[in-house]
């Protein structure tokens, strides 16, 4: 059994090429970009991971459901109401239908397991933890929500720090807990370090659980040579003081993973990652299309048999 650590648009290609090679995938997701829109709870990771192993997300976007229109938020803005996250039509009954079931009881596991099942994904997909918990961005503006941040600002302030509000309070998922003690790999996506997997690592008894699995974690870089593959990976990091580097992504994750997966141009990096305790793999690690993810996804399922 394989399980991934995933954020949301560069997670989804090495979960959807992992769901090619293996049928026993689960995965874990950030839930630091929760937000409640309209009365509703949207997850955007959730989303994401969801509707790629489930065919439907959009790919020029990176995020929402393929062929969605937006005559909701072109509404709300006629309604003179707030209107600056995109919300799609068909995207938005993800969101009623799990913030109906929240409303009934039911937990956030319960209901991301049950729009997997509805929407068709082919694996597991869990929520790190069912208790809230929201990245903050602060800027010199003050402190907002990463998705203000993000959609709504345009990451254009300077980021004076990251913070997690409630991971203090967090328990990590039943299932997340017993998916990690069982599997024989578990791997952290090409993520935003900071704001998609530091949330999770945040959860106190989720980061305990990595520490003792370490030498089953390998952690694929999303930083090649000072810069990332894509998004604001980098201000996140320079503002949580760490190098934009694959040593910097090292040195966040050298006490939960046993090894770092980097570019084969940055191998002259691997003695400061090995300085971290880390392995330094090299392999190619941008993925261009469903032949790179599944590539990437064969290289890393390869290590977990090893
Ligand atoms: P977010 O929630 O939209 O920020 O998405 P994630 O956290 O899942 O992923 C964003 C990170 O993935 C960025 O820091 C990118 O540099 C990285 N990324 C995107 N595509 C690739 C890729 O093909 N390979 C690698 N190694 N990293 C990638």
């Amino acid at each position: 059994m394989i399980t991934i650590l995933a954020g949301g648009t560069g997670s989804v290609k090495l979960v959807r090429g992992l769901a090619s090679v293996s049928k026993d995938i689960t995965v874990i997701c950030n839930v630091g970009d929760n937000i409640w829109l309209y009365g509703l709870y949207v997850c955007p990771d959730i989303d994401t991971v969801t509707y790629g192993l489930a065919c439907l997300l959009d790919e020029k976007r990176g995020w929402g459901i393929k062929g969605d229109t937006f005559s909701f938020v072109d509404q709300m803005k006629r309604m003179g109401r707030p209107a600056w996250f995109g919300l799609g039509d068909r995207d938005l009954a993800t969101h009623v239908y799990r913030t109906e079931m929240l409303r009934r009881g039911k937990s956030l596991t319960e209901v991301t397991i049950a729009l997997a099942k509805t929407l068709g994904a082919t694996s597991k997909i869990l929520p790190a933890t069912d208790d809230e918990v929201e990245t903050v961005i602060s800027t010199p503006r003050g402190e907002m929500h990463l998705q203000e941040f993000w959609v709504k600002r345009g990451a254009r302030p300077a980021v004076t720090g990251v913070a997690f509000r409630g991971a203090d309070r967090a328990r990590p998922g039943r299932q997340v807990v017993e998916v990690i003690k069982k599997s024989e790999r578990i791997i952290i996506a090409p993520a935003n370090p900071v704001s998609s997997i530091g949330p999770m690592l945040a959860i106190g008894g989720l980061r305990r659980e990595l520490v003792r699995a370490k030498e089953r974690v390998v952690a694929v870089s999303p930083i090649i040579g000072s810069r990332p593959v894509s998004g604001p990976a980098a201000k996140y990091m320079k503002a949580a003081g760490l190098e934009v580097s694959p040593a910097g992504v090292a040195s966040y994750y050298k006490e939960v993973a046993g090894s770092l997966v980097i570019a084969k141009t940055d191998w002259k990096m691997a003695g400061r990652i090995e300085q971290f305790g880390m392995e330094a793999a090299r392999a190619d690690i941008i993925m261009t299309g469903p032949r790179g993810e599944a590539r990437l996804a064969r290289y890393l399922a390869g290590k977990a048999r090893n």
